[in-house]
């Protein structure tokens, strides 16, 4: 194992090597730091690394904790002590993060490093990270191609060996789409299951902070790491924390595994259809018993979330006023004129529609008609799940009905951007959980390969047996084993 080998473990090799003090984490730092000076320049998938700190880190890290001496990045939407935390915004270009968040402070806990602040679209909002005010993020697969948002960052660092694993947030979908667009996995838990305490809010009631990591069994592991009750945050759960590793490995003989009516109709490349069909069929030889369920108010999801996550965000996003946080706009003639300079100034152009939709939302006149009739719908589609759940332990769809578009494709149509949520974004209305794992490859038009993403379902806190359910498929396929090669073909990507 030379030092070039090591960047490309997954988190449990890491872990035995750091164990065995066959590798030290001080190596396993440097080694990654190799590794993202040498592909992130054409990745854009970092913000903000800080050497020196890990390594004083790695230095100090006990390998005995269940994640000691591992570097773990972070989406630059969760507080790091002492360390920058943009969200991607100008508005918070200078924000050096007083605390870690919680997520953040549990990793440290397990003996994990913090190690690099990943790229992401503004404040979250967004499924292509172009909506990030520093850089896109590429596809390590397709270098004109989007590794997915917002937590775009994260997912194409993981995927191209230039992190053994990393933290996102998902408020709707934006760990498991960068999952699927970048061939990784991705975990939402549950509503509650993570603390949200210091990760910076997009939309209250949805967001959740996950893993992205090149396997299941890593993504137990994180999820060790960070779920688990916080009493500084009033809507994390009480329920305790299983070992998310323990059914892992177990067989899934008589599972019953959900397929959705409406998701059946939803208009899907036939590339990923054909893939997610294929993995159904691979269930069923594993022993699972594949039902035919329905969610009847699924084509309501996308505009339910859009005026939900919209209104949370026009009240959260008040926060930004020159006064207390990021920017502040020069000379203001009066308070008003700060403010509105402020914010025009600091926010890019999908933020400030969100801001204007959800204040519209929630105006005099508009709320019962638009804010309430989606909290309504909000929890028809809650039931649709409750229901279904009786049935099936799982619902299997695609994580999104295309695999990575290329840079560009959707900046002039936000709704077609939008659109595409319609698999991710029903789980985080419900507040259920949903992961995301490879399940093939697209052939694009010019050679390229593009993963394809396999959406698994699970009602609250059922995390363990997604988790067991996808280690079974992963375990007996061999798509996670494949890996972009990025040093050699990018300049023919780019071209
Ligand atoms: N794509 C969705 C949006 O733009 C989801 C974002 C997220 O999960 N943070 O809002």
């Amino acid at each position: 194992m030379t030092p070039r080998d090591l960047p490309a473990l997954t988190i449990t090799e890491l872990q035995h090597l750091l164990r065995a003090r066959e590798v030290s984490p001080r190596e396993a730092v440097e080694a990654l730091h190799a590794r993202i000076v040498e592909v992130d320049p054409q990745l854009g998938a970092y913000l903000s690394v800080d050497l020196d700190g890990a390594l004083q880190a790695a230095d100090a890290a006990d390998t005995s904790l269940p994640l000691g001496g591992v570097p773990i990045a972070i989406k630059d939407v969760l507080n790091v002590a002492g360390q920058p935390c943009t969200c991607a915004s100008r508005m918070l270009r200078n924000y050096i993060s007083p605390y870690d968040a919680t997520a953040v402070a549990r990793l440290k806990q397990a003996g994990a490093i913090p190690f690099g602040k990943t790229n992401m679209d503004e404040f979250a909002m967004g499924s292509s990270n172009e909506n990030s005010s520093v850089k896109p993020a590429h596809n390590p697969w397709d270098l004109s191609r989007v590794p997915g948002g917002s937590s775009g960052g994260s997912a194409a660092a993981v995927a191209a060996d230039a992190a053994y694993g990393a933290l996102g947030t998902d408020t709707g979908g934006s760990v498991r789409q960068p999952a699927a667009f970048c061939g990784i996995v991705g975990v939402k838990p549950s509503y509650g299951r993570v603390s949200r305490f210091g990760l910076v809010a997009f939309a209250s009631s949805l967001d959740q902070a996950g893993p992205l990591t090149k396997t299941v069994r890593d993504s137990a592991l994180l999820m060790n790491a960070i779920a688990g009750h916080d009493p500084q945050e009033s809507t994390s759960l009480e329920a305790e924390v299983p070992d998310y590793t323990v059914a892992l490995g177990r067989d899934i003989r008589g599972m019953r595994i959900g397929v959705a009516r409406e998701h059946r109709a939803a208009p899907v490349d036939p590339q990923v259809q054909a893939a997610v069909d294929t993995a159904l069929k691979h269930f069923s030889s594993l022993g699972a018993e594949i039902v035919e369920v329905s969610l009847p108010h699924t084509e309501y999801a996308v505009a339910v979330y859009y005026l939900i996550a919209t209104a949370e965000a026009s009240a959260n996003l008040a926060r930004f006023d020159g006064v207390r946080y990021g920017h502040r706009a020069t000379g203001p003639k009066g308070l008003l004129d700060h403010y509105e300079r402020t914010r025009a100034e600091g926010f890019g152009a999908e933020v400030k529609r969100r801001i204007i939709l959800g204040t519209y939302v929630l105006s005099s006149g508009y709320y019962d008609a638009y804010y309430l009739r989606a909290q309504k719908v909000r929890e028809l589609i809650r039931r649709d799940f409750a229901h279904v759940f009786t049935q099936v332990d799982a619902i299997v769809s695609p994580t999104a009905p295309t695999p990575a578009f290329r840079l560009g494709e959707h900046t002039a149509d936000p709704m077609t951007m939008y659109l595409a949520d319609i698999f991710t974004v029903p789980a985080n209305l419900a507040g259920i959980c949903g992961v995301s794992l490879p399940c093939g490859f697209a052939d694009s038009e010019k050679g390229t390969r593009l993963p394809i993403g396999l959406q698994l379902l699970g009602k609250t806190l059922d995390e363990a047996r997604l988790l067991q359910l996808g280690h079974a498929y992963e375990q007996s396929t061999e798509w996670h084993k494949e890996r972009p090669r990025l040093a050699t073909t990018a300049k023919e990507q780019l071209a």
